[in-house]
Parts: C-alpha cells; sequence; structure tokens
C-alpha cells in the first residue's frame, strides 16, 4: 500500500485539465487511467492517409485564455480553425434535400409549412412555462410550435446528446434557452435583443483531437498511471484505500473524473443510493463510422459542417460530417472523409459492425448522390456515448451532491454534471480546481 495526498482517476479531458492545473500549483497527486492511452472519449486514428477523430470532432475555444495555455502545452502551432465554410450546417427536410440552416430558416418554405411559419409570429404572445423540469419537446412545441420541434431541435439534440428531446430536460440540457424565455419572455424577441457574445473558434489540431490530451500527459510524466484500472474503493479512518490492477494506495482526498456508471462500478458498498442515482444517468449507445470516397464519387458540394437527419423521416443515421471540409489534411489528395453517427436514445445499433456499415451507407447514398463503395471505413461503438440530462436530472445531481459531501475527501467530476462539450469539461476541471485552491 502506497500512500499518495490527492488521487486523481480517469484521464479523459477532465481528468487530464485537472491534473495539469493541479500541477502548476505545486500540488503531489497521481492520475490513474485505465486504458492504455489517455483521452477517454478522444480517439484519433490514422490510417491510409486519413485522419479521422471517431469521437469529438470539434473544440469550441470559449474562453479565450485557452489559447495561451494551449501554447503553454506546445501545441499552439498544430491548432487548426475550422474552414468558415463550417457556419453552414445542413438538414435534411421532408422532400430528403439537404437545405443550409441560417438565421431565415424559421421562416423558409423549405422547411416549414405556411401554418407553422405563422404560428411562429405568436410566440411573443406566449407566456412562460411554469414547469421546472419541463422537457425540450414540450417547451418547443409550445413556444415555437411542433413542426420547430420535428425539423429543427429534434436533430440539434440529435446531433449534440445523440438525445431524446422527449426526455431531455430544456432546463439541464439547454439551459440558454429556458434562460432566455425567463429573461425576454420569447425566443424571437431574445433573438433580436440579446447581446452577442463575440464567435469563438471551433479548432481541432493538425494531428487531432488527441494531441491535446497526449501534450497533457506528456507535461504529466510520472503522475500519471496508464493501464491501471481502479477496481474497488473503499473509506478506512478518513482515508480512502483504491484498489487497482496495479496495487493500492491510500489517499485522503479522491477525485473521480469518471462517467457516472463507472463511479457507481467502484464505490464501496455501503455508498448504496449515492451509486443507485449515478446509475440513473442514462448513456446510450452510439456508432461513428469514418468513410472514405474518391471526390468523384459524391455529387454533393460537401461546402459545409455538415448535414442533420430529422428523426421523423425514419432514417437511422442521425447525421453525418463532411469532415474532410471542415479541417485541412483528413484525407488524400482526391479523397474525401466523412464521419456518420448512428444510435443514439432514439434508435438501436446494429450488432454487427457490417450492419452499421450497410445502415450508414445505405442512408448516406441517397443524400448526397454517393455513387460505389468507400475506399475507406472505419467503426468504433461506444456503448456508453453521451450522459443523458433527462428530465429529473438537476434534483438527481443535487442529491448525489449531498451525499457525496457524507464522504470525507471525495469530489466528483465529469460529462454527466455541468456539461457534455469539451469546453463544458474543461470549464468544470478549472472550476474544481479554483475550489481547491480556496481549501
Ligand atoms: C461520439 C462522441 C462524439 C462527441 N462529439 C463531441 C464534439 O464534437 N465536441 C465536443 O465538445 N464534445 C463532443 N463529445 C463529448 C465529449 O467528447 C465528452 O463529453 C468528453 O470527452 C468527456 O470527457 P471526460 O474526461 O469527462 O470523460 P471520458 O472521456 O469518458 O474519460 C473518462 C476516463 O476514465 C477512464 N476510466 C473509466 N473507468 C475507470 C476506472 N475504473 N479506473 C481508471 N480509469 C477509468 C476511462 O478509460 C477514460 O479515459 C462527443 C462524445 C462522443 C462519445
Amino acid at each position: 500500500m502506497q500512500d499518495c495526498p490527492i488521487l486523481i482517476v480517469g484521464a479523459g479531458i477532465t481528468g487530464l485539465a485537472l491534473a495539469d492545473q493541479f500541477q502548476k500549483s505545486g500540488k503531489e497527486f497521481l492520475l490513474l487511467e485505465a486504458a492504455k492511452h489517455v483521452g477517454g472519449n478522444i480517439q484519433t486514428r490514422s490510417h491510409q492517409g486519413y485522419l479521422a477523430d471517431l469521437g469529438p470532432n470539434t473544440l469550441l475555444l470559449r474562453d479565450p485564455r485557452w489559447q495561451s495555455w494551449l501554447a503553454e502545452l506546445g501545441i499552439e502551432q498544430q491548432i487548426q480553425v475550422a474552414n468558415p465554410l463550417a457556419r453552414r450546417r445542413y438538414i435534411v427536410n421532408k422532400d430528403r434535400q439537404l437545405i443550409p440552416l441560417g438565421p431565415g430558416i424559421l421562416f423558409h418554405n423549405r422547411l416549414l409549412s405556411l401554418r407553422a411559419r405563422l404560428r411562429l409570429l405568436g410566440e411573443p404572445l406566449r407566456g412562460r412555462g411554469q414547469d421546472p423540469d419541463e422537457s425540450i419537446a414540450s417547451f418547443i412545441r409550445r413556444r415555437l410550435g411542433p413542426e420547430v420541434l420535428r425539423w429543427l431541435v429534434d436533430p440539434f439534440v440529435s446531433g449534440v446528446f445523440a438525445g431524446d428531446p422527449e426526455q431531455l430536460a430544456v432546463a439541464a440540457a439547454l439551459p440558454r434557452l429556458s434562460q432566455l424565455e425567463k429573461r425576454y419572455g420569447s425566443l424571437l424577441l431574445a433573438g433580436l435583443l440579446a447581446p452577442r457574445s463575440p464567435r469563438a473558434p471551433l479548432i481541432s489540431f493538425s494531428q487531432g483531437l488527441s494531441s491535446l490530451p497526449q501534450a497533457l500527459a506528456q507535461r504529466l510524466g510520472s503522475r500519471l498511471v496508464c493501464n491501471c484500472t481502479v477496481e474497488q474503493l473503499e473509506f478506512a479512518q478518513d482515508h480512502w484505500l483504491v484498489h487497482s490492477t496495479q496495487g493500492s494506495w491510500r489517499s485522503p482526498q479522491l477525485i473521480l473524473a469518471l462517467p457516472a456508471y463507472a463511479i457507481a462500478q467502484i464505490l464501496p458498498p455501503e455508498a448504496l443510493e449515492l451509486r443507485q442515482l449515478l446509475l440513473e444517468i442514462t448513456y446510450p449507445a452510439v456508432a461513428t463510422v469514418a468513410l472514405g470516397f474518391a471526390r468523384d464519387q459524391i455529387q454533393h458540394p460537401l461546402d459545409g459542417f455538415g448535414a442533420l437527419i430529422p428523426r421523423c423521416l425514419g432514417i437511422p443515421t442521425l447525421g453525418v460530417l463532411f469532415s474532410s471540409t471542415l479541417f485541412p489534411h483528413r484525407a488524400p489528395e482526391g479523397k474525401v472523409l466523412l464521419t456518420a453517427f448512428l444510435g443514439g436514445a432514439q434508435g438501436k445499433l446494429p450488432r454487427e459492425d457490417s450492419g452499421i456499415l450497410q445502415q450508414v451507407w445505405s442512408d448516406l447514398q441517397p443524400l448526397l448522390g454517393i455513387r460505389g463503395e468507400p475506399v475507406l471505413t472505419l467503426i468504433q461503438r461506444w456503448a456508453h456515448a453521451i450522459p443523458q440530462y433527462d428530465r429529473g436530472h438537476r434534483i438527481r445531481l443535487e442529491r448525489i451532491q449531498t451525499l457525496r459531501k457524507q464522504w470525507s475527501g471525495l469530489t466528483l467530476l465529469g460529462n454527466w454534471q455541468g456539461g457534455v462539450a469539451l469546453g463544458d469539461c474543461l470549464h468544470s476541471a478549472s472550476e474544481c480546481a479554483k475550489q481547491w485552491a480556496q481549501c
């Protein structure tokens, strides 16, 4: 049994970013990671001249301080800012055509019926909602009508959460929307009156998003222990006993930067309610499929970020990124790379990889005008992809934090609270480091 003042478990972006801040402030700690490599969901693969991110594809640099942090890490020169064309995002309409989203889309006849557009005019007159735990679907139906839900918000929710708007709570999953309703009483008025923050750059790196966790790991050196799965936690006399595949540690401070279900698996049996609450947070399965084609196999100009597919069309694929448009050097000369997503809370994944591939390919073929077979296919299954901030999530989180406080020295982090985007994870890690600095 070795002693360590602080143990952090999980070297996804959350645990790594926190460890980096601890290192800078001179804290003594160890970061334990089950996998051979760091990064968790961030998975870049390079194959036959293609560079594919099979987890997250983009990082929104919403905090200007992150730019200097990336410089400190020595990867500033590798930053790739998304092609300006990426501002164009397509949606598939009822005629199965890709139409570009833009400021006027709500009033465009290629997406919504005349009735739905006329209904929108009355939106500023509708009262504020009363249910603090309202679903996204109910909120949007109430304010903007069922067609906006079906053709715009549902595919957006698939793109961010791979989720079901009937289940997700608007205040937890899209807090900005409920804040705008509270403040302006109308989303359309908020669109006109709310101050706009400057557009944050959407980035990746020349070797893919994995460059960030790799740079963080390099800086941590021997404070990072990979191939080290924490199997069981015990609490004894104000200390945590952390039993792992590489031995046991004793520590007064334990930070678990893990998915909710992974925390539930290792907490002591006495933490029964806490474990149950963590297990209630669901993570639907998603598959990411990278497809390489010769440019002339695809009729669509691929002049944008990608396309989202409304669930009501009955097309299982959730959406597709035009990856080689988004960032340079993602495909060899004369070739293109697409990254598609299948599954999610409203779908099912075929058992076999061949089924996943067949589904995505047959869905995309008519939409993008694809001729012939892909020249590259890479598939990544995410058995537990993205935590769902369902109705009840906020109350559940409050109870989790109350129960967590009963365990001395325990901190819980991860994308199941504070937002699922990479930027949210960086923010949560930095808030946690700030709290520690005050201790
Ligand atoms: C398919 C997909 C696409 C996405 N796209 C985007 C996007 O484009 N942009 C964006 O901003 N976000 C995106 N996200 C969300 C984002 O990737 C995640 O929210 C974020 O990476 C989560 O980081 P994390 O560190 O909290 O958790 P994780 O990445 O899950 O890291 C947890 C780590 O803990 C380790 N671990 C688990 N159990 C143990 C144990 N018992 N002992 C030791 N270690 C353990 C795991 O191996 C892992 O490395 C996407 C997510 C997915 C799945």
